[in-house]
Formats: C-alpha cells, sequence, structure tokens
C-alpha cells in the first residue's frame, strides 16, 4: 500500500527533492507547509491533492486563503505556527518529514512525536536547539527518528547491525564549502554571492551560507551527539571535498564503515520515507571509475573557528 507523507517546509530544497521521491515512489501526500511561496505550493496542491496545507506567515495564509476560495477540490487550510503544529500531529501520515529551515521547524518536530509518528528529519534546528527534547519524547513515544541530513542518515546506515555501545568514534565529512583552502584574512573579503555558490550540494540560502563558514559542521556535531547521546570527544568531522563518503564510524576494534554515495539528497530522504526498506530512487547512482580520487584533509580551525574546537557546548 503507498505511503502517506505529511511533508512539512515543502517548497524548500529538501522539500522539492522530497516531492520528487514521492513522485517516483507513487506515495500519497497527506499534508504540506511552505512559509511565504504561495505560488510554489499552489503547484504542489495541483499535482498531490494533499488533505491539509498550512500556510504559516500571515500574508502567505491570506494569499493562499484567496486562492483557494470557492474551490471544492480545496485541501483545508491551517495557519501560522500553531497551525503547523496541528498538521505534524493530525492522524494520517505514516511519516512526518521536517524540512522546514530554522527553530520554528521544532514545535512541529515535537508535535509530530508526541502524536505517535515517525519523524523523518531534516530540520536539524530541532536536534541543535532541542535536542534532549526531542530524544526524551522519541523514547517516551516509541517512535523512529530517521536522520535526513547526509551525514546523520550515512552514520545510521554505518550503524545498522552494530552494537552503538561498542561505536567508539564518529567521523563527519564536510565538502569545505566555497572558500576551502582560504586564510582568515582572505575571508574578509568573501560575499554574500561568493558565500552561496557551494561545490557540490544545491540548498536553501541558510545552510549554504553556513557551509561557506562551516558553521553548518559545528551544528552537524550537535545534532550527531543530539542523536548518538555522544560527548564531544566522539565525535569529530574532516574536510573531503567530493562529498562521495557522507561520513564514518570507527568501531571499538579498530573497522571504519562509511556510506558512499552521489552528492543527491535524494538517497537519505529517500531512505528516511522507506526505513527499514530500500526502495529505487531517482538520484543516479555511485560510478566509483568516474568519481576521481577521493581526498581528506583537516579542517583549519584558524580559519573557520565555528566548526569545531571552538564551540562552547556542553560536554555531553
Ligand atoms: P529552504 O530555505 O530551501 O526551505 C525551507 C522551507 O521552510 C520552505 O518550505 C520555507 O517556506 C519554510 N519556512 C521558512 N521559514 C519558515 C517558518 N518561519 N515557519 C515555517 N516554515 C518556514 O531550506 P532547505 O530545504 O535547504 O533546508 C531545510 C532544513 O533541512 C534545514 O534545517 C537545513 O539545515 C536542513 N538540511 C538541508 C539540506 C539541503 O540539501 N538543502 C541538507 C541537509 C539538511 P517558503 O519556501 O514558503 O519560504
Ligand atoms: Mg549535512
Amino acid at each position: 500500500m503507498a505511503k502517506k507523507i505529511t511533508l512539512l517546509g515543502s517548497t524548500g530544497s529538501i522539500g522539492t527533492q522530497s516531492l520528487d521521491v514521492i513522485r517516483a515512489q507513487g506515495y500519497e501526500v497527506f499534508g504540506l507547509s511552505a512559509h511565504s511561496q504561495t505560488d510554489k505550493i499552489l503547484q504542489q496542491i495541483e499535482e498531490f491533492h494533499p488533505k491539509y496545507v498550512c500556510m504559516t506567515s500571515e500574508a502567505g495564509a491570506e494569499k493562499l486563503s484567496a486562492a483557494l476560495a470557492g474551490r471544492a477540490d480545496a485541501p483545508k487550510l491551517l495557519t501560522g505556527p500553531e497551525g503547523l503544529k496541528t498538521l505534524a500531529a493530525m492522524d494520517g501520515p505514516d511519516v512526518v518529514l521536517n524540512s522546514v529551515v530554522g527553530i520554528a521547524g521544532l514545535g512541529a518536530s515535537l508535535a509530530a512525536i508526541e502524536s505517535g509518528h515517525d519523524l523523518a528529519l531534516a530540520n536539524k534546528e530541532s536536534l541543535v536547539t532541542g535536542g534532549h527534547l526531542v530524544t526524551q519524547a522519541v523514547a517516551k513515544h516509541g517512535v523512529k527518528l530517521l536522520p535526513v541530513d547526509s551525514e546523520h542518515s550515512a552514520i545510521f546506515q554505518c550503524l545498522q547491525g552494530n552494537r552503538r555501545e561498542q561505536l567508539n568514534k564518529i567521523i563527519l565529512t564536510a565538502s569545505g564549502g566555497p572558500f576551502f583552502g582560504k586564510t582568515r584574512e582572505e575571508l574578509v573579503c568573501m560575499t554574500k554571492s561568493d558565500a552561496l555558490r557551494h561545490p557540490n550540494w544545491k540548498m536553501g540560502a541558510k545552510i549554504t551560507v553556513d557551509c561557506a563558514t562551516l558553521m553548518n559542521k559545528g551544528l552537524e556535531i550537535i545534532e550527531a551527539m543530539r542523536l548518538y547521546d555522544l560527548p564531544l570527544s566522539k565525535v569529530t568531522a574532516v574536510i573531503h571535498r567530493q562529498s562521495v563518503v557522507h561520513s564514518l564510524v570507527e568501531f571499538v576494534d579498530g573497522a571504519v564503515m562509511a556510506q558512499l554515495g552521489v552528492p543527491d539528497m535524494r538517497i537519505p530522504i529517500g531512505l528516511a520515507m522507506t526505513y527499514p526498506n530500500r526502495t529505487h530512487n531517482p538520484a543516479p547512482a555511485l560510478d566509483l571509475l568516474s568519481c576521481g580520487p577521493l581526498t581528506f584533509d583537516a579542517i583549519d580551525e584558524t580559519a573557520f573557528p565555528v566548526s569545531y574546537t571552538h564551540l562552547t557546548l556542553p560536554t555531553t
């Protein structure tokens, strides 16, 4: 039977790639949400016929309400941050995928978990800002937390069939972004448009800028600590320019497992939707003979101080 999905943040980069996977799988869409892009969500409503739609900004909600007025097939419209939580909590979907950007996603993550839904989580800010709340709620309600962030999906995959207590260290990979190799002095001259030119991934603006400063890796270290209940000393990061090795887990016996694939978010998105199954994915397969040499470098912590050791973090 086709899975039913509620997709929060459907107009964003992860949202539209999730709809690619949903389209390819023939899944049903139960609910969609956006903040302000009314025209884009209208197109999604035409194609996917959700039962519910939430528009979180006031202006977006007014515009969408006017556009849907009088239509017999219109989805029910929810509005604002409360509407987003209501949608996340609604009975109906098999999985709620949260691809909202920023702390605005936290309430919806908690609402989905507390209502007993498995949560496919792209919104890393849920874990960075409310990690303990999220993991405690997951344990209390016995639901699955399925990481969408490519590094955390890689770790999740490396841990399958292995014992969590035999994990020695998590090694996150970072592409290094557009400013790799630049000194702190050179970074002073960089502009927003320079920061938005990511070499490997096409993503929303916030995460792209965070990748350029390596702030994203700092956030992902916290995300991994929260997801796998590890101290900072057990989570590290290296530069891997090709974004083919998505992250690695070192075990106590010295064995290291990695997950590889083309840099295409539809692979971790697809797994989060279909887990524990794997199904065909619209992303291309990895061709080892054409992906070139795979390289690893240390992070330059002087040029990119937010990336790692200078983070002020709790130690657990
Ligand atoms: P985008 O900016 O492309 O999309 C964000 C989505 O959230 C849009 O649907 C947007 O609506 C909606 N949104 C914006 N503000 C609010 C708000 N205040 N309340 C509710 N919804 C809001 O972001 P990305 O898709 O790039 O990223 C989404 C999340 O996934 C982030 O947490 C990011 O860190 C994470 N992530 C992204 C990756 C990527 O490849 N893009 C990779 C790994 C993780 P509208 O379009 O109408 O403004
Ligand atoms: Mg990532």
